[in-house]
């Protein structure tokens, strides 16, 4: 009996050692057992990533991209291996492929390759011999035959664009949780298991610090308009539905709130107000390859007014170093770091049509003796940059105005 395709995805801790993949080889053979077809894409074991990328980082911090894809893809060989060895135990036929070899051909952009096209041929011939399907995640080809990724949580990348490709009846993203949520549970155990998120929605969680999936792949799944299904490996329970619109009883004005602790602020001091001095820094920093993300500039009154940012983590340094040098070309003041902030965030599509959020957010920090420092808007989502020491209060304290816990 046929009833249709699924893709599954099984992420990292889901196949964190030898028991959760035994479990997963389980999960999966028992939709085999009730007439599905399954192609199922599988990223590294646990932190093996992680710890992949240390090792290079201990023999040349300054490693070239090309060969740091060649390693990191290692990662995702084997879980895919194991899990059809499982399998097999099982008694079921599977058999695993790497990137390269299904055909996800990607171009040169080494660690965060977009995927050109995807060549199914290798896939559908597995499927139609009756085997289980296993690909590696995370992982392409370029036309080069030169391996690449597809950048950090990359598999759930290679899933969406599987199923799109193959015209899959499901996309299911598996995870060590019940789906998305309100707020990080960790933080707020009131959050709530939101039933079904539009892609826009999950498309701002995502890039503004809830940790479920892979923005990147959200914007596929949406321009494409694949349905995606988060749910637990551990649970038979519903998950989240991702979709194009959510049908709701009544309006539902903020669906989420985030929380983001890795970025940093920079300020430039005594920038002269003139025109092009925000040109040639952020020219700098993008030339350099560093993200910027919230911008805020004051009003001058004395002809010199202060520039401040936000940067990843990761990219301080940097930036730091590279906004110095603009400020002395420039003749501005002190280059001033700030690590110790946090952003929280509320997303909603349904801000677009109400009028207040912003009102009833400020609110709710001001009620908690919380000082904004900085603000930004998009459609539907509104950030403020806060002291780090204020994290859980704040996501406390909007779940609760918000509505989100009932
Ligand atoms: N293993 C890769 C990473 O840790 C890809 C993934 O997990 O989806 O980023
Ligand atoms: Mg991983």
């Amino acid at each position: 009996m046929h009833r249709g395709l699924i893709v599954q995805k099984f992420g990292g801790s889901s196949v964190a050692d030898v028991q959760r993949i035994q479990h997963v080889a389980k999960r999966v053979t028992s939709y085999r057992k009730k007439g599905y077809d399954l192609v199922v894409v599988v990223s590294a074991l646990g932190d093996t990533t992680d710890e992949l990328i240390e090792l290079a980082n201990k023999i040349n911090p300054e490693a070239s991209e090309r060969e740091m894809d060649m390693l990191l893809s290692t990662g995702e060989q084997i879980s895919v291996a194991l899990l059809a060895m499982a399998i097999h135990k099982l008694g079921f036929e599977a058999i695993s492929f790497t990137g390269a070899q299904v055909g996800i051909i990607t171009d040169t952009s080494h660690t965060r390759a977009r995927i050109i096209k995807i060549n199914t041929d290798k896939v559908k011939e597995g499927l139609k011999r009756g085997r289980i399907v296993i690909v590696a995640g995370f992982q392409g080809v370029t036309l080069n035959q030169d391996i690449t990724t597809l950048g950090r949580g990359g598999s759930d990348l290679t899933a969406v664009a599987l199923a799109k490709e193959l015209k899959a009846d499901e996309c299911e993203i598996y995870t060590d949780v019940e789906g998305i949520y309100t707020t990080d549970p960790r933080i707020e155990p009131k959050a709530k298991r939101i039933q079904a998120i539009t892609y826009d929605e999950m498309l701002e969680m995502a890039s503004l610090g809830a940790q479920v999936m892979q923005a990147r792949s959200i914007e596929v799944a949406k321009k494409f308009d694949v349905p995606i299904h988060v749910r637990s490996s551990f649970s038979d329970n519903p998950g989240t539905m991702i979709i194009k619109e959510v049908k709701r009883m009544e309006e539902v004005v903020v669906s989420g709130v985030t929380l983001n602790k890795n970025e940093a602020k920079i300020t430039v001091c005594n920038v002269p107000d003139r025109p092009g001095v925000a040109a040639k820094i952020f020219k700098e920093l993008a030339s350099r390859g560093v993200n910027v993300d919230m911008i805020v500039q004051n009003v001058s009154h004395t002809r010199q007014t202060d520039i401040s940012f936000t940067v990843g983590k990761t990219d301080v340094q940097k930036a730091v170093k590279f906004t110095k040098k603009v400020a002395g070309n420039i003749h501005s003041g002190e280059v001033l770091v700030d690590e110790d902030i946090a952003r929280v965030s509320v997303v909603g599509v349904g801000m677009k049509s109400h009028p207040g959020v912003a009102a009833t957010m400020f609110n709710a920090l001001a009620d908690n003796k919380i000082n904004i420092e900085m603000i930004s808007t998009s459609e539907i989502s509104i950030s403020c940059i806060i002291k780090k020491k204020f994290s859980e209060t704040a996501v406390k304290a909007l779940h609760e105005k918000f509505g989100l816990a009932k």
